[in-house]
């Protein structure tokens, strides 16, 4: 299965308060923005034009790839989204 497949066994309730706060300054010292190649989801952006890096909560699978992947540990909040919010996988 791969995570296009996934996605449709995915719902999502999304809280407004991200549970993931990135701080996009960090970012510009970072050598290997490996987010943007680990997130399964999708969440990090890294604009080269603009030098910048965005970071979308939505679509997060929970999976914490970024927080181990990340070596500058670029966020000032990292969690995991409050009680009824966030992801719910189905099987079927
Ligand atoms: S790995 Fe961490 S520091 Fe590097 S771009 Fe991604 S979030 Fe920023
Ligand atoms: S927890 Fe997983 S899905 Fe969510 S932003 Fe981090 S790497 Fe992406």
């Amino acid at each position: 299965m791969n995570i296009d497949e996934i996605f449709d066994f995915t719902s999502f309730n999304i809280d407004r308060e991200p549970h993931i706060v990135l701080d996009p300054n960090v970012c510009v010292g970072c050598d290997s923005r490996g987010c943007t190649n680990c997130c399964p989801a999708r969440c990090y952006t890294y604009n080269e034009e603009e030098q910048k890096m965005t970071f979308v909560h939505d679509g997060c699978l929970e999976c914490g790839t970024c927080y181990v992947v990340c070596e500058l540990k670029a966020f000032t909040r990292w969690g995991y989204p409050k009680g009824g919010y966030g992801v719910a996988y189905r099987m079927t």
